[in-house]
This record gives structure tokens, sequence and C-alpha cells, in this order.
């Protein structure tokens, strides 16, 4: 029982970090715009959207995962799974994306990163410079 995400507690009970605001969203507990979600992701418009379209990507069970950082061979199959989804989300017209998308992860501090719990950023719905700021 201890290899899942728990829905009250949230990621820290798995992982000894504190829990984020992404699993009061996953909760219910604040409200969010959710776009796609399985038994492993969950996938929501950002609050603050920095292009047209812009969804944030997360693993339901961080594992660990507060960021990319952390990555080991044990979490091959949740990576894949998120960035599989960002691409299914990055075609999505309704949604506002255009022929691609900018996908980003940012990683700790010096990536710009503010929420603990892995997400991958899919942007778009207009051009994209690089590089990036
Ligand atoms: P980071 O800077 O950690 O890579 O990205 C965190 C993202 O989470 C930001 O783009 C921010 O707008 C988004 N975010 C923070 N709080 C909330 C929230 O309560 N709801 C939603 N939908 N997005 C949020």
């Amino acid at each position: 029982e201890k290899n899942r995400w728990h829905p009250i507690l949230g990621a820290g009970w798995r992982d000894e970090e504190p829990a984020t605001i992404f699993d009061k969203l996953m909760s219910g507990d604040i409200p969010a715009t959710v776009v796609k979600q399985d038994d492993k992701i969950f996938a929501f418009k950002d609050i603050n959207p920095a292009a047209p379209a812009h969804v944030l990507v997360i693993p339901k069970d961080r594992s660990g995962l507060t960021r990319l950082g952390k990555a080991t061979e044990e979490h091959t199959e949740i990576l894949g799974r998120l960035l599989v989804a960002a691409a299914e989300i990055s075609k999505d017209k309704e949604l506002g994306f255009g022929d691609g998308a900018r996908i980003v992860i940012n990683d700790g501090p010096d990536g710009g990163q503010e929420v603990p719990h892995l997400h991958v950023h899919v942007l778009g719905g207009r051009s994209m410079q690089w590089p990036p700021g």
C-alpha cells in the first residue's frame, strides 16, 4: 500500500517531502480544469498561462520526483508516460495548440521551478522563441 499515491495525504506521504498545491488540485480541494488523466498521469490547464495554450502534466504518484533531477532508472516508465501524454495534448486543437509546441521541464531553482512536484509544461498556440528566457 505504501507504493501508491494517497488521495488525502498527498505525495508527501510517499516520499517524505511536503505535499504541494498539485495534490489539492488532484484531490479536487482546489478546482482545476482537467484536460486528461489516467491511472498514472494528471493533466490540467495552468492557472497563469504563459502562452495561449498551457497545460501541465504531472505524475499522480510523485514517488520522489520532486524535480526531474531526482529521476533514476525506476522512473523510466512514468517519464515516458508523461511525455506521451504531453505529445497527445500538444496536438489538441480544441485546447488551442497549433502545429507543434514547447515542452518544458523546469528543474530546480536555476531552472525556475516553483512547485516541487515534477511537471511537464506543454505550451503552444503561438510561435516560440529560442533561446528561452
Ligand atoms: P514551475 O515554475 O514550478 O515550473 O511551474 C509551476 C506552474 O504551476 C506555474 O506555471 C503556475 O502558474 C502553475 N500553478 C501554480 N499554482 C497553480 C494552481 O493552483 N492551479 C493551476 N492550474 N496551476 C498552478
